[in-house]
């Protein structure tokens, strides 16, 4: 059967405000629409009408859901009871129609021209045709998938009478030559198949990262699982990993810093999924997904072991992922896991405009606090660093939040590593705040560009540095 589209210039469409492409191969397969609302035209006079009436309601400000309209009538094509296809957005175009972006970029839309008011079943004339439209997509390179709207949205569309036609075996737009295709099933569940289903979802059907291992012609079974998987996660709803990597990118993006939870390459659905939180929580800075994934050169952390001599202003010696686990993999006082993450992030960035180490500046909090279990770490004094702590009844110092108590204890560590007059303006400034909270005799000052100058002055104890230094070998090597 040699099918004709009724074109767009046919049928009086207006031209699109943009299209958005999507080539065909990339496709799981077809979604199924029928109109709802409106109902179908009384006789074929009425269609071409019809449809123009449809797009004008799609393009109108509020329609697909969109403030100032959407791009196009939704579908890419359509097929009217009196068995005639249109072509609307056509193939190799991407649809508005399926309910979710991700159900747009993997689902073509094809919708039947016939709503709830009709009374009657999908007529004789549409069945074949709808067939015919099905099996165009399949040979442009869409996967064997024919679901129904409800499928990705849970509403009825496109109505009981095509959803029974959905559900016939064998399927109606399958051609008697290609039910043949038969699979070994010696092995009911093949090695590739979770290669195949990771391709599908995870990488976002990249035909240039397809697995070598998957056959050419995957069974319909291979894909069912793969939309199966797809429900599944999709209600899942957000996980850890995505939630860290939103985080990282809204924090610092820094590559040292890059959660290792995250996937090599981030599926498109996280970019979106990201800027739609943006949108919600008003007033953040948009994330911009890197033009090219041109690979940088790895920041060089300096992985020698830490040593009494190591200096204090440095380059992050471990990444704040790797500090994290440890800090979370010990008890941590009152403090909750997200608290001790906030209370990390203010040091790596506070140790950044600093210059200094925050390997070395959070290893001596963990000592001073014996990782934040101490009296004095505790709200609502939260002294991250024995500041003023000397013994007597009563001393030391306490801080109405974190955000201070990192200032004064990177800021009081800074004036130990430089001496006074030296440093530049974001430095001068940390110090002048932490002697504030507490003054420095001029004789510590400068006295300990490395670690080894503390033990005598910061603290009493003579292993001081060691200590510290131990404790920073140990974050390193649990990582
Ligand atoms: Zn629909
Ligand atoms: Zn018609």
């Amino acid at each position: 059967m040699a099918l004709e589209f009724v074109s767009r210039a046919e049928w009086g469409a207006k031209a699109p405000r943009q299209v958005t492409k999507r080539d065909p191969s990339t496709l799981s397969g077809v979604a199924l629409h029928w109109f709802g609302k409106p109902s179908a035209a009384s006789s074929h006079d009425g269609c071409a009408a019809l449809l123009r009436s449809v797009q004008a309601a799609h393009m109108a400000p509020g329609g697909l859901g969109t403030v100032s309209g959407a791009s196009d009538i939704a579908y890419n094509h359509a097929v009217c009871p009196h068995g005639v296809a249109y072509t609307l957005r056509g193939f190799g175009v991407q649809t508005g129609a399926n309910g979710t972006s991700r159900a747009n970029r993997e689902y073509a839309a094809v919708v039947y021209m016939g709503g709830e008011k009709d009374g009657t079943p999908v007529t004789d004339e549409a069945r074949p045709v709808i067939a015919e439209v099905i099996r165009l997509w399949q040979k442009k390179g869409a996967g064997p998938l024919v679901k129904p709207h409800g499928f990705f949205t849970g509403s009825t569309c496109p109505g009981p009478d095509l959803r029974k036609w959905l559900e016939l075996t064998p399927h109606p737009w399958v051609l008697d030559q290609h039910r043949t295709l038969q699979v070994a099933v010696e092995d009911e569940t093949p090695d590739w198949l979770m290669d195949f289903v990771h391709w599908r979802l995870a990488e976002d059907a990249d035909p240039k990262r397809r697995p070598k291992q998957v056959p050419k012609r995957v069974p319909e079974s291979a894909w069912e699982t793969a939309a199966q998987v797809d429900r599944i996660a999709n209600l899942m709803g957000p996980q850890d990993t995505f939630l860290d990597w939103a985080e990282w990118r809204r924090q610092s993006a820094k590559k040292s810093e890059r959660p290792r939870s995250a996937p090599a390459t981030i599926p498109q659905s996280w970019w979106e999924a990201l800027k739609r939180l943006e949108k919600i929580f008003k007033g953040v800075k948009t994330a911009t997904k890197p033009a090219t994934a041109r690979p940088k050169p790895p920041v060089a952390v300096d992985t020698r072991p830490v040593t009494p001599q190591s200096t204090l202003l440095a380059k992050p010696r471990a990444t704040r992922k790797t500090i994290e686990r440890y800090l979370l993999s010990r008890r941590h006082g009152g403090y909750s896991d997200d608290e001790v993450k906030k209370i990390l992030g203010t040091y790596m960035e506070t140790c950044r405009a600093a210059g200094l180490d925050p390997l070395l500046v959070v290893s001596q909090m963990v000592l001073e606090t014996g990782n934040l279990m101490s009296h004095w770490s505790q709200p609502p004094r939260r002294n991250p660093a024995g500041i003023g702590v000397t013994g007597q009844p009563g001393a030391g110092k306490s801080f109405t939040n974190w955000d201070k108590a990192v200032r004064a204890h990177v800021g009081r560590l800074l004036a130990y590593a430089l001496p006074a007059g030296e440093g530049t303006e974001a430095q001068r400034k940390l110090i002048e705040e932490a002697l504030k909270v507490r003054p420095l005799p001029a004789d510590r000052r400068g006295r300990s560009p490395t670690l080894e100058g503390l033990a005598g002055s910061w603290a009493t104890d003579e292993k001081y540095a060691d200590k510290i230094c131990g404790i920073a070998n140990e974050i390193r090597q649990r990582a």
